[in-house]
């Protein structure tokens, strides 16, 4: 019997805090924070910009493509447990954005997952319950540990008749300028016109991959299926991976690098700064002027963390730090030497990540100049 009670007291436990969990609000910090940045935005508001907002969802990925006429999403993030719930801060993060642009509708025209991992898909149904989408991407899987969140995106397209939904296989990239349709590009806008191709998607078949992790081949590894995308604002342009490892990196080079595709401006740090995430070859091909590390902060010591990972590698910062030119103020950071495990490194180059430098705006303007703002820790 008091076995019984305790078991009961147990439960209750546990519902308490999954429901104190599920109705977390992000932290009145993080909200001031984002509403600091936002009146930022708006006092130096230029309407012939492309923000790309690197959302701080722990450890994790969202990125927010702001345009002059709309809006697009990449991934929805991210971290949940004891001391971060991403979805409270997406959701903070949206509905802040569109407070400060009123005239997008509390609209995203594109909701783009880059493959079916839980630290990208997360967010899923609080995106799309939250506000209306327009258009959906993903890479076509139904299985991985963010498949739940993959899956309910299908069935909303399945039942939305005004939503259009398109999954990016590799196969279906022809075009020498990569994929692009309405769906994937959805925004018409006057005077400086946003592009959004696709260059990699769902691979096929079994290319032959070397090398077996966890008893998995890499062609078995979602990663390896992320729909990588080029988004293009005039002369200004990036590139934007998800968590694209070695084995098809080398692929995307092989068939991209000679076409110049590649030389961007911004770059999101493929797989959170991991060690498989960047090549040299291809941080040679890019020359970014600014690459963001979407992570959590180092020292949140938890099981699905930037700590646990050892996000971002030393390695991968050194490399990156090599090839971009442009400086930032400089910061004081800590950087993986693998799991668990960090050193300390000064950071000049202009990289910048969301597990230092909490959410992080990089702005380009037509011609190509950049600036970059962020919202601190
Ligand atoms: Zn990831």
């Amino acid at each position: 019997m008091m076995f019984r009670l305790v078991s009961l007291v147990a439960l209750v436990v546990v519902a308490l805090s999954a429901c104190t969990a599920a109705q977390r609000t992000a932290s009145p910090k993080l909200v001031n924070a984002t509403a600091r940045l936002n009146a930022e935005l708006k006092a130096e508001d230029t309407p012939q910009v492309w923000r790309a907002h690197f959302i701080d969802v722990g450890q994790g990925l969202a990125v927010l493509h702001e345009m002059p006429c709309g809006a697009a999403l990449f991934d929805t993030g991210g971290e949940l447990d004891d001391r971060f719930d991403s979805n409270a801060a997406l959701r903070a993060y949206l509905d802040a954005f569109f407070e400060r642009r009123p005239d997008l509708g509390r609209t995203l025209d594109l909701l783009l997952l880059t493959h079916p991992h839980v630290d990208h898909t997360r967010g899923v149904e609080t995106v799309l319950e939250g506000y209306r989408v327009r258009n959906l991407v993903d890479n076509g899987q139904t299985f991985g540990s963010g498949s739940e969140g993959q899956k309910f995106m299908q069935d909303w397209a399945e039942t939305h008749a005004d939503v259009h939904y398109r999954a990016v296989f590799l196969a279906d990239i022809v075009s020498a300028t990569g994929l692009s349709d309405p769906i994937l590009d959805p925004l018409r806008c006057d005077g400086v016109d946003p592009t959004i191709a696709a260059l990699w998607g769902q691979v096929g078949s079994d290319p032959g991959w070397p090398g077996i992790r966890f008893g998995k081949t890499p062609f078995q590894n979602s990663n390896n299926h992320s729909v990588v995308v080029r988004v293009g604002f005039g002369r200004a342009s990036g590139l934007f991976t998800g968590d694209l490892e070695e084995p098809a990196i080398k692929d995307l080079l092989r068939r991209w690098a000679p076409t110049g595709l590649l030389d961007i401006d911004i770059y999101q740090v493929g797989h959170h700064g991991s060690i498989n995430g960047t090549l040299p070859e291809m941080a040679a091909a890019m020359t970014p002027e600014v690459a963001v590390f979407s992570m959590g902060p180092p020292h949140w010591q938890m099981t699905w963390s930037a700590w646990k990972y050892g996000h971002p590698r030393r390695e991968i910062v050194q490399m990156l730090a090599e090839v971009i030119v442009r400086r930032r103020k400089p910061i004081d950071v800590k950087v993986g030497v693998r799991s668990e495990t960090f050193e300390p490194a000064r950071i000049e180059a202009a990289l910048y990540g969301t597990g230092w430098d909490g959410t992080v705006v990089v702005e380009s303007r037509a011609d190509g100049r950049q600036r970059v703002v962020t919202v601190g820790r």
